[in-house]
């Protein structure tokens, strides 16, 4: 462990938004697994983008052109180390986790699934990493398998080796659920994949702003996530992949950028990364994501790991002393994410009750319908705690949620 810790109430002027009140309550933001707020390094970043700095990139020969290319390419850098990919340009940028996913799938898919080939995901997935591959299984007459998880939100692990079989192409996986909280043994899932000559995509959009991320080390072959899951703009994402998938895969969309040489016979694709960025990039955005990615460097991943479970285990402690306090997902390894029902309330009920007291929560079913088939139930309420976030928060979420118990019953 570090010794870094996180001096939070000075973390909490980095972020303006945070200092509101909403229905004449200081806001209580708890929904940070469905978006994180933005620190104000990012917001000037974003900002001095449009007022100093904007033009296209890559194409011009002028003085701003050249500067904000290369800005792009050291955000390019920035996200290669922040994940320790081997390469720089095994680091796309696209629009967020399902742009990704989707352009995995087209390109994957294209290539590589046939009738009767299998696909792998499990019972946890968000739907950005369920629908992708369940329309690519019915276009090519392909099979999707699912690994079910316990009743604590645990993947069965031997459930994988069961299901890969020789039509087993991919396995598709997220690394850490957003309705759970649990984190997935990726590194387990790779190895087992591994010796059966199946690559393995991780859905990163709810661990890269939790825990340090090294790509070579979990040896996934494709890791993708948001930038605004990681206190970076909206519109922006990253899809790592090991460069042999890369170079090998086809482009998923084409036009500008992508091409090395137009004629109206032939089209001849331009190198890595560049395949896989037709058109003009969200510059803003990739270099807002790596300037994000920066401040969370500068607190330290150890340290926000540390404040984060502390919080996770005083938020647990708190909720479970509420009379009819049912929580969901209750693996060993999990995060920040705390998904629970109060016996005879409604979630919408208790999330529209905890607005008025001005908590943000989200309710339903968090974009994972499966996952809520699998409990027997429409939906939860979410409470998602990130670095912002204190014990006297949580207090407070306690003290609302017993007055929503006395209000319904
Ligand atoms: N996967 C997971 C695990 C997620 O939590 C989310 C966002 N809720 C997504 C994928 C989709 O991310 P985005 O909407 O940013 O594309």
């Amino acid at each position: 462990m570090s010794e870094q810790s996180i001096d939070v109430p000075a973390l909490r002027k980095d972020f303006p938004i945070l200092d509101q009140y909403v229905h004449d309550k200081p806001l209580i933001y708890l929904d940070n697994a469905a978006t994180t707020q933005k620190p104000q390094v990012v917001i000037d970043r974003i900002n001095r983008i449009y007022t100093r700095e904007n033009s296209n990139i890559h194409r011009g020969v002028h003085y701003l052109s050249n500067q904000l290319t290369e800005k792009y390419e050291q955000a390019r850098q920035r996200v290669q180390r922040f994940i320790n990919a081997r390469h720089q340009h095994e680091v796309i940028f696209t629009n967020g986790t399902t742009h990704s996913i989707n352009a995995i799938a087209y390109a994957f898919g294209e290539k590589y699934i046939g009738p009767d080939d299998e696909i792998i995901i499990t019972e946890l997935e968000h739907h950005a990493n369920i629908v992708p591959w369940q329309v690519l299984c019915q276009g090519k007459g392909a099979r999707l398998r699912v690994i079910p998880f316990n009743d604590r939100g645990e993947l069965i692990m031997e459930e994988f080796e069961k299901h890969i079989n020789n039509r087993t192409r991919l396995i598709a996986v997220n690394h850490i659920s957003n309705s759970l909280g649990t984190i997935n043994d990726v590194k387990q899932i790779t190895d087992i994949a591994h010796r059966n000559d199946v690559p393995v995509l991780v859905d990163g959009a709810q661990s890269i702003q939790h825990q340090k991320i090294d790509v070579q080390q979990l040896d996934c072959d494709f890791y993708v996530f948001s930038g605004h899951k990681v206190y970076g703009p909206n519109g922006s994402g990253v899809l790592y992949g090991k460069e042999k998938w890369l170079e090998e895969l086809p482009p998923y969309q084409t036009g500008g950028e992508m091409i090395q040489k137009v004629t109206f016979e032939k089209t001849t694709y331009n190198e890595l990364p560049f395949k896989f960025e037709a058109g003009t990039p969200n510059y803003v955005g990739a270099i807002g994501t790596a300037e994000a990615l920066s401040y969370i460097e500068s607190l330290g991943l150890e340290a926000i790991e540390a404040h984060e479970n502390d919080l996770l285990q005083y938020a647990t402690s708190k909720l479970m002393e509420i009379p009819g306090m049912k929580i969901y997902g209750t693996a060993d390894r999990k995060i920040s994410v705390l998904s629970f029902l109060m016996e005879g309330i409604h979630h919408y009920d208790t999330g529209m009750v905890l607005d008025k007291m001005g908590i943000a929560v989200r309710t339903g079913h968090h974009c994972t319908e499966p996952l809520m088939d699998h409990f027997g139930i429409e939906g939860t309420v979410r409470a998602s705690l990130a670095i912002y976030n204190t014990r006297e928060e949580i207090d407070q979420l306690q003290q609302a949620l017993l007055k929503v118990k006395q209000m319904f019953s």
